[in-house]
This record gives C-alpha cells, sequence and structure tokens, in this order.
C-alpha cells in the first residue's frame, strides 16, 4: 500500500514522497488521517533538539477516519472516526500494570528508536526505513497503527477539534485533574500559553480555581487564555509583579507548560511554600536543573511532573468527550491554521512563529 507522507531528512525542513507501508496485522488498523496537531513534541525533533533517526515522520495528535481493520480488530470498525493516541502501551510492564501507558518502559525505547512497539516502523521509502515520531507518524494521508491507538470518538466533533484532544487536551487537562488534583478554590499560574498551556488553563476552570494567572510572551496567546478562564496574564518581563499583586508568597500550584530548565526554575519559585510545582511540558534531551533543596526541606514545596495526562488515554478521552459536550471543555477556538500536507513546512514554521491557537495539517 502506497501514501503520501512527510518527511524529515534533517532537522528543520520537511518533504512530502510517496512512501510504502507494510499492510495491517491482525492487530493493526488503516486510519485516513483528516487532522493532525503540530505539538511542542514535534517543534523538538524539527528545531534538532532531539537527536532523530531519519527519515522520520512527524506527528502523534491527530484524527481521523479508519478505513481498514486486521483480522482480530473488534474495538473499532471501517467508517469509524477516531483519535489517536500516541501510547497504547504494551499492557505488561509496571508502568501499563498501573494503567499509566504513557509511560511505559518498551514504549520510551520505541520513542527513542522511532519505532512502534513491537522495533519496526512498518514505512519505508525508495527500499530504506522510515522511522515514526512518537511511535505515530501521523503527518502521512495513510496511517498504519496498532488497533490500541484509535480510539472511537463517536459522531459529536468536528474531526480538527478532535485531532486536539489527542495530545494537548489529554495532556494539558490532565495534568490538572489526574497529576495536581487541586481543591476548588486554589490558586495558579500558568507559565506558557501554547497548545498544552491553553488547555492547563481549562483544567484549572473546571477544577474551580480561583485564581489562574497565565505569562506566555505571546499578546494573542495570553488574550486567547483570557477568553479559556484565565483570571489574569502578564508578558514574562512582568510576571514577578503578577504573582506579587496576588500573594507575596506565590500561588498554590504552578504549571510548566513549556518545560524548559529556565521555566521550570521560574515555576519552583512561584510555588508558595508548602505548594506544587508540576512540569508539563517536555524539556530538550539533557536538559539538567538546578535546584534549592531548600525549596523542599524548609519550604515544603513538590515539584513532578507529568506526562499525557497521568492517566490512560481510552479512559481519559471518553472524559474529555463528555467536557465537551456539556460546554466545559472549549475546543473550536483553540483550532489555529491549517495546511494541507504539501505544505507541512509551512504549519511549522507557523507554530514557531506562536501562532495562537493549535496549527494543523490536514493530509
Ligand atoms: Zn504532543
Ligand atoms: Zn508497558
Amino acid at each position: 500500500m502506497r501514501t503520501r507522507a512527510a518527511l524529515m531528512f534533517e532537522s528543520g525542513r520537511l518533504d512530502v514522497h510517496e512512501v510504502e507501508l507494510e499492510e495491517p496485522g491482525a492487530d493493526e488498523v488503516v486510519v485516513r488521517m483528516v487532522a493532525v496537531g503540530v505539538c511542542g513534541t514535534d517543534l523538538h525533533s524539527y528545531k534538532g533538539e532531539w537527536e532523530r533517526p531519519t527519515p522520520i515522520v512527524l506527528g502523534h495528535e491527530g484524527a481521523g477516519v479508519v478505513e481498514e481493520v486486521g483480522a482480530d480488530v473488534t474495538s473499532v470498525r471501517a467508517g469509524d472516526r477516531v483519535v489517536l493516541s500516541w501510547a497504547p502501551g504494551c499492557g505488561e510492564c509496571s508502568a501499563c500494570r498501573r494503567k499509566r501507558p504513557a509511560a511505559c518502559a518498551p514504549l520510551s525505547t520505541a520513542f527513542g528508536r522511532g519505532t512502534l512497539l513491537d522495533g519496526r516502523t512498518g514505512i519505508s521509502f525508495e527500499g530504506e526505513t522510515v522511522y515514526r515520531g512518537t511511535a505515530t507518524g501521523a503527518f502521512q494521508e495513510r496511517l498504519v497503527v496498532a488497533a490500541g491507538a484509535a480510539l472511537p470518538l463517536g459522531e459529536t466533533i468536528p474531526l480538527e477539534q478532535a485531532a486536539l484532544l489527542g495530545c494537548a487536551a489529554l495532556t494539558g487537562v490532565g495534568a490538572v485533574l489526574n497529576a495536581a488534583r487541586p481543591e476548588p478554590g486554589f490558586t495558579t499560574l500558568v507559565i506558557g500559553a501554547g497548545g498544552v498551556g491553553q488547555f492547563v488553563v481549562q483544567g484549572a476552570r473546571i477544577a474551580g480555581a480561583a485564581v489562574i494567572l497565565v505569562v506566555d510572551p505571546v499578546e494573542g496567546r495570553r488574550e486567547q487564555a483570557l477568553r479559556l478562564g484565565a483570571t489574569a496574564a502578564c508578558a514574562p518581563e512582568n510576571v514577578k509583579e503578577a504573582v506579587r499583586a496576588l500573594d507575596p508568597e506565590g500561588v498554590d500550584y504552578v504549571f510548566d507548560a513549556v518545560g524548559a530548565p529556565e521555566t521550570t526554575a521560574l515555576a519552583l519559585r512561584w510555588t508558595r511554600g508548602g505548594g506544587t510545582a508540576v512540569v508539563v511540558g517536555l524539556p530538550a534531551v539533557g536538559a539538567k536543573l538546578s535546584l534549592d533543596p531548600l525549596d523542599f526541606t524548609n519550604r515544603e514545596k513538590t515539584l513532578t511532573g507529568t506526562i499525557y495526562g497521568s492517566d490512560d488515554p481510552a479512559v481519559a478521552l471518553p472524559r474529555l468527550l463528555d467536557l465537551a459536550a456539556r460546554g466545559e471543555l472549549e475546543l473550536a477556538s483553540l483550532v489555529g491554521p491549517s495546511f494541507p500536507l504539501d505544505r507541512a513546512d509551512e504549519a511549522f514554521q507557523a507554530s514557531l512563529a506562536g501562532s495562537p491557537g493549535r496549527v494543523l495539517i490536514e493530509p
């Protein structure tokens, strides 16, 4: 089977080529991709901050329609609308046993190697192996994935909006509801109002935050956060006075939706004594933190992290769909500009430029 895919042969550039796909196995499905978001993880690879095997197809935040299913697949049928999960998990390691497939040990190995869980990629270009970003590789017209990675969506939400559920929404909302689990009435600072940050803001609103301060250098993103439930927003140079105006000691919870060592340091700094800083954004490989242990002893702060919403995506997705149906989770206004597959490079440039709203590629 052949399809068209956006290949990255070297960082900073995508080229669309026809590639060869292996036929789906008994427990795999073929998904015709309709909308795929450009996520921070993709940008790390594109910018060369993560060394990736090449050529590679990036993309993991997607929605589409099932075209074909393997003989053993019962969870979805041809014609079903689905959201991709990038964490099907092996089902057997300690992370999978505690229902955290995103922390699955074999999956983590697969991420590093640019393959699927079983070590294959199932994609080739002119006889050469094509690797997969985030064990997925969704910037293609057709995608072969494990049935467990294609979560049924039902008929309610347009696929452009559904794509966002697959990574940014699960990650951002889950960071608040599952990783932090704050009591209603809490105060919070959200660092970074990109795709994930906007969903952290919404998660905080849903969890009953009294104060949601957002810091981001891009004005359009700050305005968007205010529309989604932030009570205040500021540029990075004003964060000190903005937090002090709320409470000189800091806030109950700080979410670092960027994940750079500088923003994590900022998160810990503005967490009040006894409060919690949660790292949500993924740092560049090799990044190191410099910590003051007194923050943890004398000031009893907690520093923690979360991946993919700290829950099983198959369990968390129906909850998000429910929140969206009730109008508590806003998706439509978070969809940014969309680009056809042939203009994948432009899509990445728009995302790097800080476009408010998720930039989508529509293969
Ligand atoms: Zn992502
Ligand atoms: Zn596992």
